[in-house]
């Protein structure tokens, strides 16, 4: 009988069961599709710096595990030695506020400072913040290497099964009920539904994005550039939930809902180029309209003219999972639950340190950072 069942194969549940294995403990890690079939391979794959204070030490453990990895002869994408640093760019007077307030320092630049550091840009950028961390990875190829890890370590790591409940002293799945001591779900946005039958309703909500891959390309871009705010702002999409009625409407149930967009952009060491990003509401899996991967190209060929020649390669929509306050939950639901979910869009970025966290938890070790910040029980007022 497996010590800890980790429900779900993102960059979350792999980091985990590596951790626990190496820890000694037995583990079975159980994901109902492909490795990382859900958020975690259809991100960017960034480890910007994150954009809330309490996100900085899980930050700063993802990138030390990413590169112990990374050191071990994993084999995936990480700027191990060279960050390739990040913009968060001020497209307009008022995106500018949004930078005093990052938690990670950087050199503030005017218009001209921003054309010095991404010529690519149009001219005529209010400011942006030139911080130096910032890495690449793929994420698919890096939940691999954990999940590799942690079968190395002794972790039974099984694609393919989905858990249907969560039992008394065992998860209930399609291979039947396996008992085990504790659980860790990491189901990311699939979470919420799982807590139910503890009688527990954690505030995960699936926020969808769209990423489109340009062909390889000589280098247009140095830094991986973020815009500093979504807009139409206040971004409307994690914080204001699908009401009944809202559906009844129509209009979200035939186009879904409407994208906040700010753009998100890098080009891999490969010469393609990611090119993102919107954030709307999902009630489903599927993609609900194309519209805002039209309007992320429509941003992206105003803001660097330089690539809207590009051929587009793919185009992808995957769903974030969003908590009410935009940290993560990491801690426990009862006696034999530990919850690690709700991380955003910052998951592959705090995905490592996270699922440290959380499997201190599990085996009553002094956590690495104070989990008070992440408490699951916490609600917006
Ligand atoms: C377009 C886009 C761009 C992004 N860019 C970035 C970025 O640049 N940097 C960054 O830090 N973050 C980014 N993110 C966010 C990041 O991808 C997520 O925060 C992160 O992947 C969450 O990881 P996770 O392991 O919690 O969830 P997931 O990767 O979603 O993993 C959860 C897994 O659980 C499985 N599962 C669900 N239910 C069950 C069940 N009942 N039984 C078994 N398995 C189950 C799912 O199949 C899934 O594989 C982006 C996300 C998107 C969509």
């Amino acid at each position: 009988m497996p010590d800890v069942v980790v429900i779900g194969g993102g960059v979350v549940g792999t980091m985990a069961a590596w951790q626990l294995a190496e820890a000694g403990a037995e583990v079975a890690l159980l994901e109902r599709g492909a490795l990382a079939s859900g958020a975690t391979s259809k991100s960017q794959g960034l480890v910007l710096p994150p954009d809330h204070a309490e996100l900085v030490p899980l930050w700063r453990e993802s990138i030390a595990m990413y590169a112990r990895l990374h050191d071990a002869g994993a084999e995936f994408c990480f700027d191990r030695e060279a960050p390739i640093g990040t913009l968060l760019l001020a497209r307009h007077e008022g995106q500018l506020s949004g930078l005093a307030g990052a938690p990670v320092a950087g050199e503030m630049l005017d218009g001209a400072g921003v054309a010095a550091a991404e010529p690519a840009l149009v001219d005529g950028m209010a400011g942006g913040l030139l911080i130096e961390e910032g890495r690449r990875t793929d994420p698919g190829a890096l939940a691999a290497a954990a999940a590799e890890a942690a079968a190395e370590a002794g972790a039974d790591v099984r694609t393919r099964v989905e858990v249907k409940r969560l039992g008394a002293a065992a998860v209930v799945t399609d291979e039947g009920r396996i008992p085990c001591g504790q659980v860790l779900v990491a189901a990311g946005a699939w979470t919420r539904r799982l807590g139910h039958a503890l009688g527990v309703d954690l505030p995960i909500r699936p926020v969808r994005g769209w990423l489109a891959l340009l062909a390889p390309g000589p280098p247009i871009l140095r830094h991986a550039i973020h815009e500093a705010a979504y807009e139409p702002t206040p971004d409307p999409t994690p914080a204001r939930p699908v009401s009944l009625e809202r559906l009844a409407l129509g209009t979200l149930a035939r186009n879904g809902a409407d994208a906040a967009h700010a753009l998100g952009i890098h080009q891999n060491a490969d010469g393609t180029v990611l090119v993102g990003a919107s954030r709307s509401a999902a009630l489903h899996e599927g993609p609900e309209s194309a519209d805002a991967l039209r309007a992320n190209a429509a941003h992206a060929c105003e803001l660097i003219p330089g690539l809207a020649g590009r051929e587009v390669t793919a185009a992808w929509t995957g769903l974030r999972p969003f908590s009410e306050d935009g940290l993560p939950y990491i801690g426990r639901l009862d006696e034999r639950t530990v919850v690690c979910a709700g991380h955003g869009s910052e998951g592959i970025l705090t995905g490592g340190g996270s699922a440290r966290l959380a499997s201190e938890l599990l085996l009553g070790r002094a956590p690495f950072t104070d989990p008070a910040a992440f408490d699951p029980t916490r609600r917006r007022a």
